[in-house]
Parts: C-alpha cells; structure tokens; sequence
C-alpha cells in the first residue's frame, strides 16, 4: 500500500466511526518542539531519573527534580499545539473522537481546544502543581520565580503554604503508581471505542500500549500512525509510518 492509499483507507476508518479513541504519545508533540524524553538521545538517557520514593525521601532529590522541571519551562512555555493536535481536535468537536488517551505531559490537547473531560491524561500534567499532602494547585511560573529569585526561598523545593506538604508537577513519576481514575476511563473509553487510533507512541511503555491490544482483543479496528515502527505493528489493521500533522491535517481538512 503506497502512502497515499494508507491515508485514503484510514479517511474511510474515520468517517465511518461513531465513536473513535485517538491515543498519543511524544510523536505528536515532537512536532510541537517538545523534546521525546524516552528516545535514544532523550533527557532520560542522558540523566537518571529521579524516582518518587527518592522525591519523597531527599530534600536534594526534591531541588533537582525541580531544577530540571525550571530548566525545561522555557520550551513547555514556547510550545504550541500543531497541525496533527488541531486535527484531533476537529476530530473531537466534529463528534467522530469521544475521547483523547495521551502519555504526553504538555497540556498541548487541552491547549488545542478540547474540553479537558474529554483528555483523559495516562502520565498526568507538568503545567501546573500539586502538593501531594492536600491537592493545592500551584502555578509553575509562581514557584519558578521564588526558586530563582533572591530571597529565602530561593534554590528551595517549593512547600505547600497551607500544610507544608511537598509540591510536585502534576505528572506520574517513575516508581509512582499509575493514576486510577485516568486508567480506569481510559479502559471504558477504549472498550466502547470503534476505532482506536495511536499517533506518535512507540508503545513500548506499559501499562500505556496495552489500551490498544485491549481495544484489538475487542475486536476494534486499530490504526497506528508514527514515524518508526512500533511494538504493535504486528497486530494493527492499518499502519502509517509517516508524519502526524500531515497525514492528520490532510484527512481532516485542517491546516
Ligand atoms: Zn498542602
């Protein structure tokens, strides 16, 4: 099947569905200039990653993780979502897409415009903070300048101002447990799916890839569109190795 066919049959798959689920990875952010932090040459090939127990237990473990989160705010800031988020998005609003299941971090799905209901978020969210005790909010840009302005807080992991709990990105950690909720709509969404669509995961990392072998063992179509091969290609109807923003924009008609 040349290219061309595979994006006329995966524009047959989508006007047909009723009720699609779109799963993304870091493939689709790429593109965006966010950075893939789990690919060869990524940030945590390059550094170790700092566990949640170890979050938990050093107070130095605790400043690193926050410089690191600083030192990446600037591209988080600068990141817009791209051609291949604004098709999702036309996708949702349109009806065909009931749900997004996303690995990414960014908040680029929300960003595009769709409703934050309808993102279901596997890794959670590093736009904003929590404190881990009672659930405050805390917006990044706050914590940033009282971590690098001069004044007593500065160079301190941030502390919750109500109960003086840890203050961390609302993301899921290495070594945090995956969150409930999030997994347990991803699985009902993933199961009334007739059309589950991946863009840009590698699905290597689980328990992630193993929402589309579900929706599979389902007996729901399964679409795979990434630039490299994937661990699932094997088992997938249809299987685009191209890029996302073009081969989406063009099916949906979005620039
Ligand atoms: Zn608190």
């Amino acid at each position: 099947m040349t290219q061309n066919e595979g994006a006329a049959e995966l524009a047959r798959m989508i006007d047909r569905a009723k009720r699609a689920v779109v799963f993304t990875g870091a493939g689709i952010s790429t593109e965006s200039g966010i950075p893939d932090f789990r690919s060869p040459g990524g940030i945590w090939t390059q550094m170790a990653p700092i566990y949640f127990d170890d979050f938990l237990a050093s107070d130095e473990a605790r400043r690193e993780t926050w410089r690191r989160r600083f030192a990446m705010e600037d591209t988080f800031r600068a990141a817009e979502p791209n051609r291949g988020h604004r098709a999702v998005e036309a996708l949702v609003r349109r009806g065909t897409v009931s749900s997004v299941v996303t690995q990414n971090i960014d908040g680029l799905h929300e960003e595009s415009g769709i409703p934050p209901e309808r993102v279901i978020e596997l890794h959670g969210n590093t736009m904003y903070a929590t404190c881990l005790d009672c659930a405050t909010r805390y917006e990044i840009a706050e914590l940033r300048a009282a971590f690098e302005d001069e004044g007593e807080r500065q160079g301190r992991a941030p502390r919750c101002t109500r109960c003086r709990g840890f203050v961390k990105t609302a993301t899921v950690s290495f070594g945090q447990s995956m969150p409930q909720e999030a997994m347990r709509r991803a699985e009902i969404e993933t199961m009334k799916s007739d059309l589950f669509i991946v863009l840009g995961s590698s699905l290597v990392v689980y328990p992630a890839a193993g929402f589309p072998e579900l929706a599979k063992r389902n007996g729901t179509p399964l679409v795979i569109v990434n630039r490299e091969p994937t661990g699932l290609d094997r088992i997938a109807d249809l299987v685009l190795h191209q890029p996302i923003g073009d081969t989406m924009g063009a099916i949906t008609g979005v620039n």
